[in-house]
């Protein structure tokens, strides 16, 4: 087991080929050793299933491992990211969740390609199939992107997610979402800590509202990521004064896709005190 010392950061919030980014877990946990990060967290949507792995390779590499997932969650319409730390990945009802969640991204795929082909002319079959041959692996956007950046039609993933991917665009299909609500109570029954990702991201079209964080609280919220890449600096003020006032935790993280996103590992970071705050709160602390 790694013990942990003051002046040690982790990054708690990084993403897999289990979900969408072009890493895997293993290769994750080297890349925290190198970049001189105590430890990480793996939350790839909507699945727990790289835990294992990470674990694993963790375990190998030397380095501190909090098990992590980042739900897909909606809040009077609008797409809100929750993250659970250290939730029991066996419990009934959150599992149940996490299932319909992921078939539903499959399904949502399906359709959206099903718009591409009429425009985009590659082997659109081939984009699911190793979704399929991993099982319950986590299919998004993200795939979608670099099919078709593979197939030379655009340059990057974050060229296409701001046009033809876009949540505006004539090929979006938006997939099944959690109740923010429901979200929060499954992560706490499961035994999990619940942190609010993101809240100033700025692809969306205004902050999350101080007061939906005010209910959120009420409801078992217990952290809040504000310090995240894509956070805007002046959409923060409201957002971190409702944090003070409810006593949520703060964690910073990179939010790491390997290179389908410009996020750095560790480019944002947690001290170890917040770890240990989440590890003595949760059912599953390693
Ligand atoms: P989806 O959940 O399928 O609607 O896809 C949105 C997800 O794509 C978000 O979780 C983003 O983090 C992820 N994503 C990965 N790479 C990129 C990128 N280059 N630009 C924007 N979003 C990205
Ligand atoms: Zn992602
Ligand atoms: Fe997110
Ligand atoms: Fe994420």
């Amino acid at each position: 087991m790694v013990e942990t010392k003051f002046g040690d950061f982790y990054d708690l919030h990084t993403h897999s080929s289990v979900s969408d980014g072009t890493t895997t877990p293993t290769e994750i946990a080297s890349e925290v050793l190198s970049a001189g990060l105590a430890g990480f967290s793996l939350t790839d949507h909507d699945t727990t299933d790289g835990w294992d792995e990470a674990r694993t390779a963790a375990t190998q590499f030397g380095v501190d491992f909090l098990p992590g997932l980042e739900m897909t969650t909606n809040f009077r319409g609008r797409s809100i990211h929750l993250l659970g730390y250290g939730v029991d990945s066996r419990d009934e009802r959150l599992r149940e969740e996490l299932t319909t969640l992921v078939n539903s991204r499959h399904e949502r795929a399906k359709i959206m390609i099903e718009r591409l082909r009429r425009d985009f002319l590659l082997d659109w079959d081939s984009v699911l199939e190793p979704v399929a041959a991993r099982g319950r692996i986590t299919v998004g956007r993200p795939h979608l992107a670099d099919a078709l950046v593979g197939a030379g039609f655009f340059a990057t993933r974050s060229e296409v997610f701001e046009g033809v991917l876009s949540t505006r665009s004539q090929y979006y299909v938006p997939t099944y979402a959690t109740e923010t609500s429901a979200a929060i109570a499954l992560v706490r029954e499961a035994g999990g800590f619940p942190v609010l990702a993101h809240p100033a991201a700025f692809r969306m079209r205004k902050p999350v509202d101080a007061s939906a964080i005010e209910l959120f609280a009420a409801q078992g919220l217990g952290g809040i990521e504000l310090r995240h890449p894509e956070n805007r600096e002046d959409w923060l003020p409201p957002i971190r004064e409702v944090a003070e006032r409810q006593g949520l935790l703060v964690t910073g993280s990179s939010d790491y896709h390997g290179v389908g996103k410009p996020n750095r590992l560790g480019e944002q970071s947690s001290p170890a005190s917040a770890v240990e705050t989440i590890r003595a709160q949760v059912a599953s602390p390693r």
